[in-house]
């Protein structure tokens, strides 16, 4: 394409150059033919005067010499009657003066230049002098220029066809590597040597690109990896634990500590529940079968009964609700912001360890409803925060000491998404403030 541009932008250029060259040269061929002419009349004042035409002709006959391409030349006397003339052996048989010529002091036609100019002798007319120019050496100027051009235009080609060539093969080199790159990482599987490429063009930044997603896979398989390792765990720990209180239940006849047994069984087999639950969900996700049954539901009533529950088991941490929406009614799966709600409620007592409080603020706008869930614990550091919504994302410091599957934020994010609403953290002074907003119903 590019080659194709600067050939034509040549092709215009010579062009115009040829068109404008031989402008000037025919207006220079004007300018001297009529001086010649005026010498030539200067010349003729004496013949006209004393009616010596044979002198006149002698004059003309002369010409040739000085301008061999006038192959015509005439004296008019100033009746308009021809006084002398002259027509060189080598003008064309069919030579004439074209009738078009009355009243012009040049014309070019066909193949000529015709200019005519007035004898003048103290200030009367004694007549006029005609030229009849051949413009042979126009035809051959033209003829020249145009195979200057041409050749000035093919050495243009070539050399813009050889640029190309280099540069095409330059880049179809770079194009190649990074084709055998991405065969051989589908092949292996190996991820961990990025492209090497120090260039700054759009190839670079496929390379760049490349390169970058295979970062991604590569995090994605070790998140992957160490998600394995994390489920195995938080699966096997309440699963050992229910089995050892099974064991004791065999083996014990008192009917207190039976029950005890009975009910930490119980607890454990809820939170493997909740696990598995979470597993399922993501999968429904990522199979886009998370369906929602919206119903119209008060809000603030759902707030204060999800609080209310959680409290009942939440013995470290007193969870406070601020302000309220005044009855809003909102359009929802209720079950599902339900599942938000807990979440939220229970990453804030997991990651504020040592701490007593939560706090769940309402706020209102003109177009959302917004539920804030405030901790004073470990918080978020500003590198991390735009990876928690990922899926089996944990941030790095915590992931060894409190247990999770890194999949619970990841849930709420598309559930609320599923909503037309938003959610977020923001970084506190003390501890993480985690938003989400819904739509209002009207
Ligand atoms: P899980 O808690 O099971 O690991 P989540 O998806 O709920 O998974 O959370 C993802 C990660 O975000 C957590 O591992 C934790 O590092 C971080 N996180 C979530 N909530 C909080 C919070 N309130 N305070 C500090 N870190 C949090």
């Amino acid at each position: 394409m590019q080659v194709f541009t600067s050939l034509l932008v040549l092709g215009i250029f010579f062009t115009v150059y040829i068109i404008t060259d031989l402008r000037s040269y025919k207006q220079r061929k004007v300018e001297d033919m009529i001086s010649l002419a005026q010498v030539i009349g200067t010349n003729n004042v004496s013949t006209l005067q004393f009616q010596d035409n044979d002198a006149a002709k002698e004059i003309l006959a002369e010409l040739h010499k000085v301008a061999p391409e006038i192959i015509y030349a005439s004296i008019m006397n100033n009746k308009g009657k021809l006084f002398a003339s002259y027509l060189s052996p080598v003008a064309a048989p069919g030579f004439r003066i074209p009738s078009s010529l009355e009243g012009k002091k040049y014309l070019f036609d066909d193949h000529y230049l015709f200019v005519t100019n007035t004898i003048v002798n103290d200030k009367k007319v004694l007549g006029s002098v005609l030229f009849g120019v051949e413009l042979s050496e126009l035809e051959k100027i033209k003829q020249s220029k145009l195979e200057v051009s041409l050749l000035l235009l093919a050495v243009a080609i070539g050399s813009s066809f050889f640029i190309a060539i280099i540069i095409q093969h330059y880049i179809s080199r770079r194009l190649l590597h990074l084709v055998n790159a991405m065969k051989e990482v589908s092949k292996t599987g190996n991820y961990t040597t990025p492209l090497a490429d120090e260039g700054r063009d759009e190839i670079s930044t496929l390379i760049k690109v490349f390169n970058n997603l295979m970062r991604q896979v590569k995090e994605n398989e070790q998140r992957k990896d160490e998600f394995v390792g994390i489920a195995s765990h938080e699966l096997k720990t309440p699963l050992t634990s229910v089995k050892g209180y099974i064991q004791l239940l065999e083996s014990t006849e008192d009917k207190k500590l039976n029950k005890q047994f009975a009910q930490k069984a119980l607890e454990n087999v809820t939170k493997l529940e909740g696990l598995i639950k979470d597993l399922l969900d993501v999968s429904k996700i990522q199979s886009g079968q998370l369906e929602l049954n919206k119903k119209e539901f008060n809000i603030d009533s759902l707030l204060d009964k999800t609080i209310i529950d959680f409290q009942m088991v939440s013995k470290t941490h007193e969870i406070i609700r601020k302000n309220h929406f005044n009855n809003e009614m909102i359009l929802a799966d209720r079950q599902r912001i339900e599942q938000v709600l807990i979440n939220l409620l229970s990453n804030a007592i997991k990651y504020s360890p040592g701490e007593n409080k939560v706090i769940v603020y309402s706020q209102k706008t003109d177009k959302e409803l917004i539920i804030k869930v405030k901790d004073f614990g470990i918080g978020i550091s500003e590198e991390e925060k735009a990876n928690i919504f990922e899926r089996f994302y944990r941030t790095k410091d915590m992931s060894m000491h409190i247990s999770g599957f890194g999949l619970g934020l990841y849930i709420c994010k598309n559930i609320i998404n599923r909503h037309n609403g938003k959610i977020w953290m923001e970084a506190e002074e003390k501890g993480t403030a985690f938003y989400f907003s819904l739509p209002k119903t009207n």
